[in-house]
């Protein structure tokens, strides 16, 4: 049978394999966001889960649900940065051998953070794209397993524990707000608070320079859209034009899709800082910054994921004290 959607019982299945590897990370009332809004905003704190984001618990599924002759062989991907990181920690818990391919546009620090964990880095071309045909040709010569960032089912159900826990810890919520690039992240999450609590509203979230996701809903089918440096480096990067899972999850459970300029998102990242005492990364922050633009309406209480704190501190401290929008960024 072909798996089309990742449901509630994969994703419980997977929070029990993942049980005592990955953290159940906190949510706090938000005083300042809920001031702003003239409703409760709750934050779920992921950026503090171990690697610095919610990649681990795709990744610690993903590997966990692996035969021992594939442990063997050791793991392959391509990565922004977090999914590499995350798989390169689980691999390591395990003994396994983990290879991450990145393209040029990861930034130094994740990179550094791959090669401490004992992982092999291979640096190619410009673009997720390039960095995937490097990881296709391990596969082939080298027999590694390829645990891709997000469009595999182990991945989709990993991250969507992330889903039940938000729906428990605030059960009444209207709207979840949550970063979209590949759809592993909200697919996940989508499917599991659907599932527990169907009047709930998910709204993804993207920057608008290179939105795949986006362009593809809106073109009906996956697109290539062209990979360009933005303050959310953790969300660049295309579907693929082969999208098995995310691509129709997200169309069929998505409620909307926003998009963020860049000032946009380097205002999130601010307001993290000096309102909520958060040191969070570009994409982690895209949900206080759309609450911020104005860009949200609800009738009830909001829960904002914050996804990730893997920044580099130099451009982190650029951005706080408003000294650039983005080094790369146009
Ligand atoms: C990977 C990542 C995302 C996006 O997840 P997708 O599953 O690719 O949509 C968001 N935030 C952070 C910090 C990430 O590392």
């Amino acid at each position: 049978m072909i798996m089309t959607q990742v449901t509630l019982e994969h994703i419980r299945a997977a929070r029990e394999r993942i049980a005592g590897k990955v953290e159940r990370t906190p949510t706090v009332l938000s005083q300042s966001l809920s001031d702003e809004l003239g409703a409760q905003v709750h934050l779920k704190l992921e950026h503090r889960q171990t690697t610095g984001s919610f990649k681990l618990r795709g990744a610690s599924n993903a590997i966990a649900s692996l035969s021992a002759e594939q442990k063997a062989r050791g793991v392959v991907a391509a990565s922004t940065g977090n999914h590499g990181r995350a798989l390169a920690h689980a691999a390591k818990l395990e003994g396994m051998r983990a290879v991450i391919c990145m393209s040029r546009l990861v930034p130094g620090n994740k990179l550094e953070e791959i090669r401490r964990l004992g992982a092999e880095v291979r640096i190619v071309g410009d673009s997720q794209d390039d960095a995937q045909q490097e990881v296709d040709r391990l596969v082939a010569q080298e027999g590694l397993v390829m645990l891709p960032p997000f469009d595999h089912p182990d991945i989709i159900a990993g991250q969507g524990t992330l889903g039940l826990e938000m729906i428990e810890q605030v059960p009444d919520a209207a709207l979840v707000l949550v970063q979209l690039s590949g759809g592993g992240l909200a697919s996940g999450v989508a499917s599991a608070i659907k599932a527990v609590s169907p009047r709930t509203k998910v709204i993804g979230v993207s920057m608008a320079r290179g939105a795949a996701m986006k362009a593809s809903l809106d073109a009906g089918h996956p697109v290539l859209v062209e990979e360009l440096p933005t303050l959310a480096d953790s969300l660049g990067g295309g579907i693929g034009l082969d999208n098995r899972l995310t691509f129709a999850m997200c169309r069929d459970l998505l409620d909307d899709v926003i998009l963020l300029s860049e000032d946009e998102i380097a205002a999130g990242i601010r307001h993290a800082y000096a309102r909520e005492r958060e040191i969070i990364e570009g994409a982690g922050a895209v949900g206080i910054a759309a609450l911020l633009a104005g860009k949200i309406t609800t009738n009830g209480p909001v829960v904002v994921l914050l996804s990730g704190r893997n920044i580099d501190m130099d451009a982190h401290r650029k951005i706080v004290c408003g000294e650039a929008r983005s080094e790369r960024a146009a």
